[in-house]
This record gives C-alpha cells, structure tokens and sequence, in this order.
C-alpha cells in the first residue's frame, strides 16, 4: 500500500512537515541521507525558543519527536531515483523503494563556495553567509565582505550594523559614484584588486591577503555565494523553477506545492531568503496542505 506521502529530506522543513501529517494520522516515510546545509556551524540562530542550539542536535530531537507516532518511517538513504506514474510516485534507495501518493521534495540546497585557499575549512565559522544568522557573534569586530557581484554591494551595506565593515572588491562588484557614495555613509572601506587567501588560526580568521597589498585585518568574512538545487528531483519531474540573485528555487504555490501536481516543495529549495524558522513554516504549511489535498482522493 502506497504511503500518504514520501518526503525526501528529512531536516528542518522535512521533518516539519512529517510531524503534522503525522499528527493527522497519515502513513509517512522520510527519506534523508543526513547533510542539512548548515552542518558546518556548531550553533544555529534566531530560531524561537532554540537560539544558540547545535543545529545537528536540533534535528535530531524533532526526528525522536517523530518517530514516537505510528504510521512514521525513517530512512537513511541517499535517494537515487524517483519516478512519476499516474497513480503514484516510486521513490528509490540503495537497498529500497517505496511508493507514495504524494511527495515532498525538503532536499535544501548547496553553497557553491569560491575557490580561494582558506575559505572552505573556515565555512560555518568564520566565513559565513547570514548575517543575522551569525553577525551578532562578531558585534564591533573587524568584519569583511567578499566581492561576489552586485549583492556584495547589498551586503556590506547591511553589515555595517554589526561592525566596522570593509568590501573587498575581488575585482567583481562594479561600483559606480552613487554606490561609494552609500558605502561611504555607512563608513564601509572599499579594497580593490584580487584576494588572494584568508589567513589566520583555522578555523579562526585573522585577515583577508590581497595579491597586491599584504593582509587586510578582519575576524570575519561574509559571502553571497550561489546555491544549487542538493537533488535533481524537481528538474527530472518537470517542475517549474524561479530566478533569484542566488540561483534558481523551485516554484510552489501559497500551498507549496510544485507546478506538478502531487508534487510539493519546502525550505531551501523553493524559497529566498533562507533560514530555519522560514524552513520550519514551510514544511508545516506543505505538510497540512498534503493533508487536505487527500480529502479530495
Ligand atoms: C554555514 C551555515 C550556517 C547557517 N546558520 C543558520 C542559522 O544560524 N540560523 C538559521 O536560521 N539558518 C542558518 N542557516 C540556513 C539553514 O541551514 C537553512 O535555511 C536550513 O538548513 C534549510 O532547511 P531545509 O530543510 O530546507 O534544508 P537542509 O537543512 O539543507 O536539509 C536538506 C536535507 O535533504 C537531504 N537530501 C538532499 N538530497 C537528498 C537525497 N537525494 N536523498 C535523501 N536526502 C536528501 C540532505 O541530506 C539534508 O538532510 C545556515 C546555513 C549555512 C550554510
């Protein structure tokens, strides 16, 4: 017997919508190969009631939180396949496959991060993407922002709020007299030319080298990188997707669902901005709305 629902991705918009179809009483099987995005950072921020939290402990408890209702499967898997029939959707593992009336797509994205010696073994720590996320925690440092195209303009503007801020430009964001004039309000220093490295006590910071300047004191360094879809799920079954500054996400109406019906999508990968608490309501709102759509079968 097919399941009420397959949600592939079971970390904070998966398992929240798992928790209220399974407390709607519907057979749900989660599916997760256990990489959620933000499992480089040992804390997890602005999330009601959790501030602070180590995200992976996080979601294991609401996955124990789960698991306590009847009619929930978990599943620690890397989905391979998943196919579309009328009747159902076929959802493949390594070892297993299971058929559902409905799915989820909670897969999240994945940071492209720019290759520059030092950057990647300090992500989650001392390079990072969110400000309110992880700015509080460099109050009145010495902050950076690292040139990755327009938004960096955005960005360092903004994140003049938390510290003294400098853009390095990297050669790729084009500023014109109108943008050194608002950076210049917000007392943002402007570093032109190439970065050449971060250096500093890993994963500690201590500065930004140029290849033409020596190193450029800062304590943290923000980055607007481009995201991915982490699965090729909604772009095999046809699913619509939007353009973002970041990258495409895939299309879901106020119900969440896809442009293919019985196809829903939830957290990262169907929404800008992103968080954990915006992924959370995304998954409730995807799990009652899975829910009500079978009152129709
Ligand atoms: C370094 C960093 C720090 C962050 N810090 C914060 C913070 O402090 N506060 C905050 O609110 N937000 C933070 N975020 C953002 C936060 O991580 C995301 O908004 C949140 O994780 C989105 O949840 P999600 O469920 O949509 O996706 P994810 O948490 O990324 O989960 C997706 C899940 O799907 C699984 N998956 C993917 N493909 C498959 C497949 N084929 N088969 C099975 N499973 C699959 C993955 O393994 C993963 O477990 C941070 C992000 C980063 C990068």
């Amino acid at each position: 017997m097919p399941y009420d629902a397959i949600i592939i991705g079971g970390s904070f918009a998966g398992l929240s919508a798992a928790l209220y179809l399974a407390r709607a009483r519907r057979r749900v099987l989660v599916v997760d190969a256990g990489s959620p995005r933000n499992r480089y950072a040992k804390a997890s921020h602005g999330f009601f009631g959790q501030d602070g939290r180590d995200p992976l402990a996080m979601i294991a408890e609401a996955r124990a939180q789960l698991l306590v209702y009847p009619g929930v499967v978990f599943v620690q898997a890397e989905v391979t396949t998943v196919e579309h029939s009328l009747a159902h959707f076929a959802v493949s593992w390594e070892g297993g496959s299971e058929t559902g009336t409905r799915l989820l797509l909670a897969t999240g994205v994945v940071d492209q991060l720019p290759e520059l010696p030092g950057l990647r073994e300090r992500w989650g720590v001392s390079v990072l993407h969110c400000p309110y996320c992880h700015g509080f925690e460099f109050a009145d440092a010495q902050i950076g922002v690292l040139g990755m195209g327009p938004l960096s303009l955005h960005q360092a503007l903004m994140l003049s709020d938390w510290g003294p801020t400098t853009l390095f430009t990297d050669d790729r964001v084009p500023l014109d007299d109108e943008a050194r004039a608002k950076l210049k309000a917000r007392a943002v220093t402007v570093v032109e030319g190439k970065v050449s490295g971060l250096e500093g006590d890993g994963p500690a910071l201590s500065g930004v080298a140029l290849r033409d300047r020596g190193l450029v004191p800062v304590s943290a360094l923000f980055i607007g990188a481009p995201v991915t879809m982490a699965a090729p799920f909604a772009a095999f079954l046809g699913c619509a997707f939007d353009d973002t500054p970041l990258g495409p996400i895939i299309r879901v109406g106020a119900d969440k669902q896809t442009t293919v019906a019985g196809v829903y999508a939830a957290g990262d990968a169907a929404r800008m901005p992103h968080s954990v608490a915006f992924a959370v309501a995304d998954g409730a709102m995807a799990g009652i709305a899975m829910h009500q759509a079978g009152l129709a079968d």
